[in-house]
């Protein structure tokens, strides 16, 4: 039974409604809730800008497995028929359309090729069919293997009916029509909801559950570890040099060892992050949520908006903290947070892949939108891998504009992949392994590096850092030299509008084996009071990002911000009191190994009560 497309006669709602309709039937389905998705994968990084989740055909080059769901048709009729979607090489100004894709109801094809055409998301009308009342089957078939997308389909029997232009996630609650989202779930209430499932969001989510607190983490991915999971393959630098802190225990706990980065899968250890997330009771885990909102209450966050990606249901978290983990900085944003954003030239955004020789030839088909390659345009990958460096989006927005800079991403891969399968220097370098070789691996989900910090009571900059400026707050040890990138000078020669190639420049501010450790003002908002932050999104300037944005030392300051929302618990404070008025004790958590538990906030008050009389 199709559970999540709901079905009413709205006809007396529309005049409320955008879509220009009356006494007819219409329905939604989403693409990202149908039950068999074949090879489509769900998409969810551009939620803020083209509205929802969708279905990405990434074949590759190879046609994927069609994708199915079970629809409800409201009576007997004529339906006209669209689908949301993009045509994403016009969208970068390469004709071709490279994502192509069918629409079948009932097994009848609606229409011919979709997708193709306009480079901005919209509603493209397949056609019409005549329907018979009652259940039947939704399909969408790829035609291209090339990152095809469908958001929704819509259905009418209304012939006046237009498509709403507005489709963000609130407009789509607005519009009140069958599929659409509907009431709001409660999905609790917390001492700290942690937003964000990287190794800042696991850092925050499984001390503070330690500690004691009552804790909701939410990820919008399946998967945890954000850069570092098997979706996008980077692997956990940064050192963890002996400090009278413990904050890297847990980060050892969640760590993967991977051997390369990228590298096969299950080096990521995506299963091990979910089991040590999983083994805390207290750790409420909301995998596939995405937060798209904030409800307010004067200046503090008092509850996130999430939408659950498979089902489409809208739910509110309750929280008194709140930890933007999401790497953007999206929490702190919607709240109204300070934050500073660089304008242009920032670090941009990797899809990393991997390519495999088999044992017979692969073929792999040029297509016009590809752009001429040739060995001056990118380095070759050796050990069959497109590392780090295959980053694009430098003057782009890093939110705006993330979606052509994933699609920039994608077509300079698959021309460059085209140059060495079929034509140039790097083709003929080894005619046999190339012949043999496959795109094995290239990941849609990009990894991001820089977007905007928010600001808190202190922004470290890497003048502090190189004059080792001593904090009272000082704790979480950061190790990695000040690394920014910039676009690689030889390489963008031959793409000067759009690189896609970077060339990292590295100043050697701290000595590894000791760490400059990072302030804790750096971890709150210095105006919206319940609000931390742990990952790239803290208070630096971007020089100081360069040195602080490796994933063990975002776990590290994960850790520190768990720990500081316990201390907010025992004494009903906020982020800012902790540093004001309690900071000997939240170094008495920070000193605690990893694995020390209280069950509840109680037993915690308690020790803290026992060991501040046995120090007296
Ligand atoms: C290609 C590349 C190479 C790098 N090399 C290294 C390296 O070698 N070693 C290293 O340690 N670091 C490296 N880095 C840097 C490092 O990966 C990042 O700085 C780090 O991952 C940031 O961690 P984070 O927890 O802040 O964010 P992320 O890792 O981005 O995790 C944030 C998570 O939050 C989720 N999210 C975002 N918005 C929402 C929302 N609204 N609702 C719910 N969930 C949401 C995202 O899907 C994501 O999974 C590299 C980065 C890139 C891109």
């Amino acid at each position: 039974m199709n559970t999540h497309i709901r079905f009413i006669l709205f006809g007396a709602m529309c005049s409320a409604l955008p879509l220009q309709a009356r006494e007819t039937d219409t329905l939604l389905i989403e693409a990202e809730q149908f039950s068999e998705r074949g090879g489509w994968q769900v998409d969810t990084q551009f939620i803020e800008t083209m509205g929802s989740p969708y279905l990405l055909a990434h074949g590759m080059g190879e046609c994927v497995a069609d994708a199915s769901t079970s629809i409800t048709v409201p009576g007997d009729g004529s339906y006209k028929v669209w689908a949301r979607t993009m045509d994403w090489t016009e969208a970068l100004e390469r004709e071709g359309g490279a994502g192509r894709f069918s629409l079948s109801i009932g097994g009848t094809q609606v229409g011919g090729e979709l997708g193709k055409g306009k480079g901005e998301w919209h509603w493209e009308e397949a056609g019409s069919i005549s329907l018979k009342q009652g259940q039947t089957t939704l399909s969408l078939k790829d035609l291209s293997g090339f990152d095809g997308r469908v958001d929704a389909v819509l259905l009418s029997r209304s012939q006046g009916l237009r498509p709403p232009e507005k489709c963000l996630l609130e407009d789509r609650i607005a519009w009140k029509i069958p599929g659409a989202p509907l009431a709001v779930e409660d999905a609790g209430d917390f001492d700290l909801v942690v937003i964000g499932g990287g190794y800042g969001g696991l850092g925050a989510a499984i001390s503070a559950a330690r500690m004691g607190c009552k804790v909701a983490l939410v990820q919008n991915r399946e998967v945890l570890g954000g850069n570092g999971s098997s979706e996008v393959r980077v692997w956990a630098k940064g050192d963890l040099p002996p400090s009278e802190y413990l904050m890297a225990d847990i980060v050892r706990e969640i760590s993967d060892s991977a051997q390369a980065s990228p590298a096969a899968a299950e080096q990521f250890v995506d299963a091990k992050k979910e089991a040590v997330v999983k083994a805390e009771k207290n750790i409420t885990l909301l995998l596939g949520h995405h937060a798209y909102g904030l409800e307010m209450k004067g200046e503090e966050i008092a509850a996130a908006k999430l939408l659950e990606v498979k089902t489409g249901k809208i739910k509110r978290v309750k929280g008194r903290l709140f930890a933007d983990c999401t790497g953007h900085g999206f929490i702190g944003q919607w709240a109204g947070a300070d934050l500073t954003m660089e304008r242009k030239g920032r670090m941009g955004m990797s899809n990393m892949w991997m390519w495999k020789a088999e044992a017979s030839p692969r073929s792999f088909r040029e297509e016009p939108w590809m752009i001429d390659l040739s060995e001056k345009g990118f380095p070759y990958p050796q050990r069959h891998h497109a590392e780090w460096f295959w980053e694009g989006g430098f003057d782009s927005h890093p939110i705006k504009e993330l979606e052509q800079t994933r699609d920039w991403n994608l077509l300079a891969s698959y021309s460059a992949w085209n140059a060495i399968k079929n034509h140039g220097v790097y083709a003929n370098r080894d005619p046999q392994e190339h012949a043999n070789a496959k795109l094995q691996w290239l990941a849609y989900v990009g990894g991001t590096r820089e977007t905007q910090q928010l600001i808190g009571d202190v922004v470290l900059s890497d003048a502090d850092i190189e004059e080792k400026k001593e904090f009272p707050d000082a704790c979480v040890l950061t190790t990695w030299s000040i690394d920014l990138h910039i676009p690689h000078p030889v390489y963008t020669k031959e793409n000067p509008d759009r690189p896609f190639i970077s060339k990292d420049i590295h100043r050697h501010a701290v000595d590894k084996r000791v760490g400059y450790p990072i302030p804790y003002r750096c971890f709150y908002s210095r105006n919206v009071p319940n609000l931390f932050m742990a990952g790239r999104n803290i208070s630096v300037t971007r020089e100081a990002l360069g040195t602080i944005r490796v994933m063990k030392t975002i776990g590290m300051m994960g850790v520190a911000v768990g720990r500081a929302a316990a201390i907010c618990k025992v004494h009903a404070c906020l982020p800012r009191d902790v540093y004001r008025d309690h900071l000997d004790e939240v170094k008495t958590l920070w000193r605690m190994p990893g694995k020390q538990r209280f069950d509840s906030i109680d037993e915690l008050r308690k020790s803290l009560g026992e060991s501040t009389a046995s120090t007296k």
